[in-house]
């Protein structure tokens, strides 16, 4: 009751007295609207909520959360952006999890729309004296292509991989593909204009020092509530707080079996071949999926850089663990399939644990 007071009623009062204190109540002004600490919002306050579905653990259980919440599910729907993009590449994502995203969604009732860069990561980092290529959004009216401004752009040239970095110029990975997306799809349709919608993603504050410090609940990017167009947009972080466990026992409890990265050993769902990885899971990729960092080795060469902070070629940084056991037959099966055909709601059986699970194997992010 305490903290319904703390994150409802009172936030609640203080926008209407124009008082904005962070968490702490330490008389600290905060920016209107922000909360350091928002577990519960009000659902029913949003004609839209938007939940980016990565096909993770934890934007799985963000949507089990607003399950839980007794959410209006036909107010939720899913965006997933395609980080290979669909135009041929399939350098960095696992090759199930378009499908994966697909599956689960329809096994919840709930629309997902896709979204991404034309030409995808590969397309993106071999720019050379170029525009950055258009985006493609799915709307519940259709696919739109969204080309740049090349009035105000400034042709650019990377040839190189992003890296693991706080800074998103750096990590350009996840602002090319993944954030500024989410922000033109969000700009770009008129549907949320003088509407309230909930923008969902699903960081957590153990995964990282940086994410230790993200605000719960804030004025999106996007937002332009005292503008002309009126769209009001909250980004909300509903499992920001939540450790590991609560994230498992979630899909326990909704008997959603876990996601193939986590049953192969995983400890983070993300790109199959992403720059966080560590040594053991690209020992694990060299050794289970023989060929499966040729592409990326190959690029190395060719750039005279590499994917690796500290610069160790691909090749080697695997020589340097010893690859994981997988165990989970099934899981391997699916994993360098296009198609989906796992099941994603545990009908019989008893929910397991994946190997993943509560394992730092993989990566981190900053
Ligand atoms: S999952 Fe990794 S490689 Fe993929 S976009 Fe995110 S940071 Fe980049």
């Amino acid at each position: 009751m305490h903290q319904f007071d703390d994150t409802i009623i009172i936030p609640g009062l203080n926008t209407q007295l124009g008082l904005m204190f962070s968490e702490d109540q330490t008389a600290t002004p905060a920016k209107a609207g922000t909360y350091f600490s928002a577990p519960y919002v009000d659902l029913s306050d949003y004609d839209h909520i938007v939940l980016c579905m990565s096909g993770g653990k934890d934007s799985i259980a963000c949507l089990l959360n607003l399950i839980d919440m007794g959410v209006d599910l036909n107010r939720v729907e899913l965006w997933h952006h395609d980080v290979d993009g669909r135009e041929g590449s399939s350098l960095m994502d696992w090759p199930f999890m378009a499908e994966y995203n697909r599956k689960l969604a329809a096994a919840f009732g709930l629309p997902i729309y896709f979204s991404w860069l034309d030409g995808g990561f590969e397309g993106e980092m071999l720019k050379e004296n170029s525009y950055s290529r258009p985006h493609h959004i799915e709307t519940p009216d259709g696919l739109t292509t969204l080309e740049r401004d090349t009035n105000r752009a400034k042709p650019g040239t990377r040839l190189k991989f992003p890296q693991v970095s706080a800074n998103l110029q750096t990590r350009w990975c996840s602002s090319a593909l993944k954030i500024d997306l989410g922000r033109r799809a969000l700009t770009n349709q008129q549907r949320f204009d003088g509407k309230r919608v909930l923008f969902i993603t699903g960081e957590r504050r153990t995964e990282s020092p940086n994410r230790a410090l993200y605000q719960q609940l804030e004025p999106h990017f996007c937002d332009r509530r005292g503008g002309r167009k009126a769209r009001h947009v909250d980004s909300w972080r509903p499992v920001l707080h939540w450790p590991e466990d609560q994230v498992w026992d979630a899909l326990e409890r909704h008997n959603v079996i876990a996601p193939v990265p986590y049953r192969l050993g995983w400890g983070r769902s993300s790109c199959m071949k992403c720059i966080f990885n560590d040594a053991t899971v690209w020992a694990t990729l060299r050794h289970h999926f023989p060929g499966s960092l040729d592409a990326i080795s190959d690029y190395e060469t060719r750039f005279g850089t590499t994917i690796n902070r500290n610069r160790i070629n691909i090749l080697d940084v695997s020589r340097q663990a010893k690859p994981m056991e997988i165990e989970d037959r099934d899981a391997f099966m699916q994993a360098m399939k296009t198609d989906y055909s796992l099941p994603i709601i545990l009908t019989e059986g008893r929910w397991v644990l994946p190997a993943g699970a509560f394992t730092k194997t993989g990566c981190g992010p900053s």
